[in-house]
């Protein structure tokens, strides 16, 4: 039954993108898309990257191979932005770039898959990014579901998570959002990850962390980063998949990152060695060009200046669409409580609004997103806001 209701949530139309493109009317809304779109409503490219690009591309690189771990310059520094400055797992760390975050699970899934004493299942939240039970399944991990999401309260149902991480065999992997959970926006405290990290050490169970969105979720990268680095500080001895996707906008480019904390740095040699033996069947090694635009952003303490204010802008431009929604609903004269769109972080929100409803927000409002009432804040711009609310009005009340 685990695997069906995953298969459910993978079961997500893919049909948005074309309905939205067929639909005439010229203020037609698509909040269906999974990339950052800036108040225009146009993908965006980062001035960093621009920038970073110019040099890499001035700097008349050679185009030869990268190792199968991908490019050194990248990976070290991708490594100080997810686990900190000085962080004890550093000296200790397996890490290889990845074909961008899905990519990096799917090494993980596979890694784990091959070399985990015991279970090979893997928990994942109900619900999780659609793809995560394909990567893993595909991987040879078995998937379970974790409780996550409390429809009652469009919030963290936190007490079934917990009795979830509790009820599990003793060494079960979990995978967790390190922040913006995908699809649902709901993430748990910093007090709340205390207490998850505590059950999860009680029972002895491994953590594998997806950050896809660091820096993208709140606007601080540290702060987006506080649960991988809390479980670290703590003795967890976690694994990781990283994507520059969102918070670097690198979307096609593919560059991420998969890391795994070892016990020490003996166990790092070992662990880096059966990682190249995973890669190297699977694509040879990883493509250099985002890489090195990623590395220059990173490693260039002026572009990196800038790219956190960048990163920045594009959080705090979310979070005031999301402010903006619920405040046109409010003047709206809507009754419900819209807090939710406000307290959930990410490019997406769970409005709570049936597939009944999300059909006629599509049929009669011009209004595309999935069937789970999941929106891309990203497609939300000053513009077609207060169209949107009305929107919503008139199908939800
Ligand atoms: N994990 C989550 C939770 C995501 O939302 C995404 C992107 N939608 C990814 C991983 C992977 O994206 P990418 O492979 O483009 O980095």
């Amino acid at each position: 039954t685990a695997l069906r209701a995953a298969s459910t949530w993978a079961n997500v139309p893919q049909g948005i993108t074309e309905a939205f493109k067929a639909d005439s009317f010229e203020k037609k809304i698509n909040l269906g898309v999974g990339a950052y779109r800036d108040d225009q409503g146009k993908p965006y490219v980062l001035p960093t990257v621009r920038k970073a690009e110019e040099k890499v591309v001035s700097s008349r690189m050679n185009k030869e191979y990268a190792g199968i771990t991908g490019v050194p310059e990248f990976t070290k520094a991708a490594a100080v932005l997810a686990y900190g400055e000085g962080s004890s797992a550093l000296d200790r760390l397996a890490i290889t770039q990845s074909i961008s975050g899905t990519g990096a699970l799917r090494i993980g899934g596979a890694f784990l898959a091959r070399f985990y004493p015991g279970d090979k299942k893997i928990y994942i939240p109900t619900p999780s990014w659609a793809n995560h039970a394909a990567v893993f399944k595909d991987s040879g991990l078995q998937v379970e579901k974790y409780a996550y999401y409390n429809k009652d309260t469009i919030g963290l149902d936190f007490e079934g998570m917990l009795s979830d991480i509790k009820g599990a065999p003793n060494g079960s992997i979990f995978l967790f959002h390190a922040c913006a959970h995908n699809p649902t926006g709901v993430d748990p405290t910093p007090e709340q990850w205390k207490e998850i990290e505590a059950a999860m050490r009680a029972k002895g169970h491994f953590a594998f962390f997806d950050m896809a969105y660091q820096g993208f979720a709140s606007g601080d990268i540290h702060k987006d980063a506080f649960a991988v680095r809390h479980f670290v500080e703590k003795g967890h001895n976690i694994c990781l998949a990283q994507s520059f996707a969102k918070n670097m906008g690198l979307y096609g480019e593919r560059v991420g990152a998969f890391s795994m904390v070892c016990e020490n740095a003996e166990e790092k040699k070992r662990v880096d060695s059966q990682i190249k033996i995973l890669v190297r069947p699977m694509y040879s090694n990883p493509p250099i060009h985002g890489a090195r635009i990623a590395a220059e952003i990173l490693n260039n303490p002026e572009l990196y200046d800038q790219w956190l204010v960048e990163v920045k802008e594009m959080a705090d431009r979310i979070i005031t669409m999301r402010a903006l929604l619920k405040e046109n609903l409010e003047k709206l004269g809507s009754k419900h409580d819209w807090s939710h769109i406000t307290s959930q972080i990410g490019m997406f929100a769970y409005t709570g609004l049936t597939p009944e409803q999300m059909d006629v927000l599509a049929k009669e409002h011009s209004v595309y997103a999935t069937k789970d009432g999941r929106i891309s804040v990203a497609g939300i711009t000053s513009e077609n806001v207060s169209r949107l609310a009305e929107a919503i009005f008139k199908v939800k009340g």
